[in-house]
């Protein structure tokens, strides 16, 4: 809990609000999947992403479906661009990598039905 005082006390960069509207525009899935938050390489997710990993190493969709596999993704339980908190704990939820994908997909196919 200590990390999540320490990075609120930091100033959090904000996701970019002109990017958001941009991809509203476009809605469609080439921008979604080629777009990269910048937020995911400042110092305050990489700390954050990390001490997620080290309190929940395993992949939590696989661990409900009976199986351990280690995480190596932080996912957002509601995507940060339909809204989720970026920054909040309740929000991120550690994953491996197929899960991620396959959620990832899942998530890009209800964005398309939003916009369209
Ligand atoms: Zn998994």
């Amino acid at each position: 809990m200590l990390y999540l005082l320490n990075l609120k006390s930091l100033s959090v960069p904000k996701f970019p609000e002109n990017k958001l509207k941009q991809l509203g525009k476009v809605g469609g899935s080439y921008a979604v999947k080629t777009f990269v938050n910048p937020l995911y390489h400042t110092k305050q997710w990489k700390a954050l992403r990390l001490a997620i990993l080290r309190d929940e190493p395993t992949c939590r969709e696989c661990r409900e479906a009976g199986a351990i596999k280690l995480a190596t993704v932080i996912d957002h339980i509601r995507p940060v661009r339909l809204g989720g908190e970026m920054w909040n704990e309740d929000n991120l939820q550690p994953l491996c990598l197929s899960c991620h994908q396959r959620k990832s997909r899942s998530e890009r196919t209800a964005k398309r039905e939003d916009y369209d």
